[in-house]
């Protein structure tokens, strides 16, 4: 009687602590464990690929949340912060568990590309949900939604400027129409604590068509928020404490560290977005920084042919916040010049 109880309660013991354990890939982690491995991606018409994941599993119960950076692998600030915060996050600390995938696009770090992945020229979050009979991009983000997105029950998809884009941080609050969800992921983005918010409303409902990776965590009945700070290759650390701080901040938020989270007071809140687009092929000189506002009509760059006359004026199709601006002189027809945005009242 004694030892059958007592084979009841090793058994009881053996099976919480394996129900305890996450894994993501290949990384598996007990309570109180910070685990490395992969997310594995498989050859198919071209190339596999490895991409690194972490799992912090800590010694309270509490939420999943998924921290994820790196589709456009030159947007080094978002990458530098999570690999910050994988080194310090103290398991001890937390109540619950965070997936966190610093760098998603190997190929573009590897190759200095920016936008996409040069394995198949596709931008690593405009293909979500993945497909796995698809191109490299296509199977990589598959494996995402799988073991990140489906596994998590909150998520933070961090970016920022690219090689070419000089940009001031800013956040996205997309709002689906479910409460519970929108006011999630509104307490997320306050959290998060960047100053500059985009609201968003028009982003996909079918979560086999949700294009991004936060519209993927969304459309799967998880809030999610997307995060941009850092410019033209830089890892400045303003930046990079920004993100760092942002997902502490979302932890507090989340109670899966001590602590009262604080709040973004006044945010600053973005509405139509007007995106401008070069008429003509040659050399961008930029007239305004990032950040700056811009009147509708103003000049904010120009084009030259490759003998110095202008061609083209860059001029700001509404007034808002040059949210940023292309940073380097090589210009094409139909490249994105700035984005601007409009401000509105709190949404
Ligand atoms: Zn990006």
């Amino acid at each position: 009687m004694r030892l059958s109880l007592l084979l009841l309660v090793i058994l009881g013991l053996t099976a919480s602590t394996l129900a305890a354990n996450l894994s993501v890939g290949t990384a598996t982690a007990a309570s109180g464990q910070k685990a490395t491995g992969y997310l594995e991606v498989a050859p198919g018409s071209d190339p596999g690929t490895n991409i690194p994941v972490v799992v912090v599993k800590g010694m309270k119960p509490g939420p999943t949340l998924a921290l994820v950076a790196g589709a456009h692998s030159t947007e080094y600030a978002s990458i530098i912060a999570l690999e910050s915060l994988i080194q310090s996050v103290d398991p001890q600390d937390v109540s619950g568990a965070l997936i966190i995938v610093p760098l998603v696009n190997l190929a573009s770090f590897e190759k200095k590309v920016p936008h996409v992945n040069p394995t198949d020229g596709k931008s690593m979050n405009r293909f979500y949900p993945g497909n796995p009979n698809g191109t490299q991009t296509e199977r990589a983000l598959a494996v995402i939604t799988k073991e990140v997105v489906e596994k998590c029950d909150y998520l933070i998809d961090l970016h920022g400027g690219d090689l070419d884009e000089s940009l001031r941080p800013y956040s996205y609050w997309s709002k689906t129409g479910d409460e519970r969800l929108d006011s999630a992921s509104r307490g997320m983005v306050l959290a998060f604590g960047l100053d500059h918010i985009i609201f968003v409303t028009d982003r996909p409902k079918d979560p086999n068509a949700s294009r991004y990776l936060d519209s993927t965590a969304s459309t799967r009945g998880k809030p999610a928020i997307a995060v941009e700070a850092g410019y033209s290759g830089t890892t400045d650390p303003a930046d990079v404490e920004a993100l760092v701080d942002g997902c502490y901040n979302v932890m507090r938020y989340l109670k899966m560290l001590p602590g009262k989270a604080s709040a973004v007071e006044h945010p600053v809140w973005i509405g139509k977005i007007s995106s401008v687009t070069s008429e003509t092929t040659g050399i961008f000189y930029p007239s305004v920084e990032r950040g700056t506002y811009a009147a509708e009509g103003m000049k904010i760059g120009y084009v030259t042919d490759f003998f110095g006359k202008t061609v083209w004026e860059a001029r700001a199709p509404s007034a808002g916040v040059v949210l940023y601006i292309c940073s380097v002189p090589t210009m094409n027809k139909g490249d994105n010049v700035a984005n601007i945005g409009a401000v509105i009242n709190e949404p």
